[in-house]
């Protein structure tokens, strides 16, 4: 039996008070220049950085990422490679660590050559992946300073995310791949080593000069300054590209308002492009390879469409341009863009784009802090790219988030199971952290739809986007934009959900009756509470719901199913591990009972959820 019934109502406007007071970010605009050499992988550059205090602390030390040196033996990224039990597929060969065989003409390094301050030099030293710079002068609360550093780099073979020749062949996929500021913000700094997982910036205008082989096609976040000096498919339609006499070009990119910057180079790229009405511009850049043709030109109107899809249902795209890119080892979002594997069927291809895109709301405008809450970021958007999928490739999947589900099950099954509060890299097991980030993540909102109402679930996530775009939205301001558009209370959830392991069990215990009444008896087996939703089904196919609110939500959601009638019952206060009822119909007149019939609540045991007449 199946009774889902889920309706998303677009959201109405509301205006709710922002972030609450104490909240800073900082503020870094990047100028840079690097020349790249193909040849050798090699490149080397100039960073002018203008970095502003917003904190209210003088700063007397800043930190760097320099997240090519993760890839040299014996880095922390390496050494944890070597420990974990279930190390990522990608980057080992029969169970051994890739990294540590790599030679010193294979390896990722990123050392700054010099590094001035308002042309005062400062001391910094290495330490792996962090680059610790002791200023010469304090930056003072609400000042400004300019950092001026010269840097070389050698790009390595491609190990994970970035590096060069990945297995499709693509040359150069380059994230993470310059200088780049650690966030200091109102929680601290996130001077995080790279060792696996994942990305925290600081938002500001990039400025960016490539020069590079003029063989190369580049794309990636930032609008093109000079496209009728490059062409490569950037040139106004039916324009001439003058002929460069020397053997490189330099590209000039420009991208305003965003915490990252990746670019991607080929000789072999096709690059399309295709104009969105009221949207940015798309472009797609995959290799000239007949067997993948196909797939990637039937990709861009579906990314038209997964485009328009997030715009409505999360708020609007703020960016002019989105770029999916061919690169990488699997999937990857980045500011305006994407590296996406491209071998693969096409509805493998449109699943890694939707979800990657959807990332450009949930990481690339509200910009968690994916180290400490990584479930927001994969989470979501696993949430939003289900939805997505169900409605741009006609799949009618009832549940569109069943696999979801069934990923938190299997966590919870396994006994692995850590809290989601945990660091990204600190998870004991990889696929732990995967499902927790992931399928976890996404069962929240899911969740959340059942307790608040699915329509007060798709206003508080365009709320959320409305209020924390280009902020670091932590998990206290989802559950809060939630609490103020429905005036309930839901700090249990997002306590017992994302702070513990506590799981939901609720089951009908017993059901007793004569010929005037049926009393219905329901047990909380579970740790974490939940508000309960009960259908009742009578012998002659007539239906009917009860609610049984929890009472520390201080309140009830509306009627998830307007076509049954609804009965909303006295408060079940959580610490009662039963609850009775009484159904104003015989016992011979009820043919089953089901807890949930939404299936969004994610109760562990199923079995007792459902009574049915013997
Ligand atoms: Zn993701």
């Amino acid at each position: 039996m199946r009774f889902l019934l889920i309706l998303l109502v677009l959201a109405g406007v509301f205006s709710l008070q922002g972030q609450e007071n104490g909240y800073w970010q900082q503020h870094v605009d990047y100028q840079m220049d690097v020349t790249v050499d193909v040849d050798d992988f090699t490149f080397s550059g100039t960073q002018k950085l203008t970095y502003t205090n917003n904190s209210p602390e003088t700063l007397k030390r800043v930190f760097y990422h320099m997240y090519f040196n993760a890839f040299q033996p014996g880095s922390e990224m390496d050494m944890r490679l070597q420990q974990i039990e279930d190390p990522d597929r990608r980057m080992v060969t029969d169970g051994e660590s890739r990294i540590a065989d790599l030679k010193p003409d294979e390896i990722g390094y990123m050392r700054a050559t010099s590094l001035l301050q308002d042309s005062k030099a400062v001391s910094y030293q290495l330490e792996g992946t962090i680059l610790e710079v002791e200023l010469a002068e304090p930056i003072p609360a609400g000042g400004s300073t300019q950092l001026d550093m010269t840097f070389e780099g050698q790009v390595p073979l491609q190990i994970r995310r970035s590096g060069r020749n990945n297995r499709e062949g693509v040359a150069l996929s380059m994230s993470q791949w310059y200088p780049k500021m650690a966030e200091y913000d109102f929680e601290g700094w996130h001077a995080h080593p790279y060792i696996a997982r994942e990305f925290h910036g600081v938002w500001g205008d990039f400025d960016v000069k490539l020069t590079i082989d003029k063989r190369y096609v580049v794309g990636g976040t930032g609008y093109l300054q000079n496209p009728q000096e490059i062409g490569h498919g950037y040139q106004a339609p039916g324009t001439k590209v003058p002929r460069v006499k020397g053997k490189t070009l330099t590209w000039h990119f420009k991208a305003p308002n965003v915490h990252d910057f990746m670019w991607a180079a080929d000789p072999d790229y096709i690059h399309d492009t295709l104009e969105m009405e009221n949207g940015p511009d798309l472009h797609f850049f995959y290799k000239n390879k007949e067997e993948i043709i196909d797939n990637w030109k039937k990709l861009q109107p579906k990314t038209a469409e997964a485009m328009t899809f997030f715009n409505k249902n999360v708020g609007p795209y703020p960016y002019k341009q989105y770029s999916v890119i061919q690169g990488g080892d699997g999937g990857m979002e980045y500011a305006m863009s994407t590296l996406v594997t491209g071998e693969r069927s096409f509805n493998s291809l449109v699943g890694v784009m939707v979800h990657e895109l959807a990332h450009s709301w949930f990481q690339h405008v509200l910009a968690t802090n994916e180290s400490k809450h990584a479930w927001m970021d994969e989470g979501f958007t696993s949430f939003i790219s289900s939805l997505c999928m169900n409605s741009i490739m006609d799949q009618q999947n009832e549940n569109p988030f069943a696999g979801s589900y069934d990923g938190y099950y299997r966590l919870v099954g396994s006994g692995k199971e850590q809290p989601q509060t945990t660091h990204s890299d600190r998870y004991e097991y990889n696929a732990a952290y995967g499902a927790s980030a992931y399928s976890k993540g996404a069962v929240f909102l899911a969740q959340l739809g059942y307790v608040i109402g699915q329509d007060k679930l798709m206003q508080t996530l365009r709320e959320y986007y409305r209020l924390f775009q280009f902020k670091h939205p932590t998990p206290n301001d989802i559950i809060r934009t939630a609490e103020k558009l429905t005036d309930l209370h839901l700090g249990w959830y997002l306590m017992d959900w994302t702070q513990t392991t506590n799981t939901i069990d609720y089951g009908i215990k017993e059901v007793t009756g004569n010929e005037e009444s049926t009393q219905i008896v329901l047990e909380r087996i579970g740790l974490m509470p939940m508000p309960q939703d009960i259908l009742v089904v009578y012998e002659d196919g007539s239906r009917e719901t009860f609610y049984a609110p929890l009472r520390m939500m201080r309140g009830e959601k509306g009627n998830p199913y307007p076509a049954i009638s609804r009965t909303v019952l006295p408060d079940w206060p959580w610490a009662m591990p039963t609850y009775t009822f009484t159904v104003n119909k015989p016992l011979s007149n009820v043919r089953a009972i089901l807890l949930d019939p939404s299936q969004l609540m994610a109760d562990i045991n199923p079995d007792n959820n459902l009574w049915q007449r013997p």
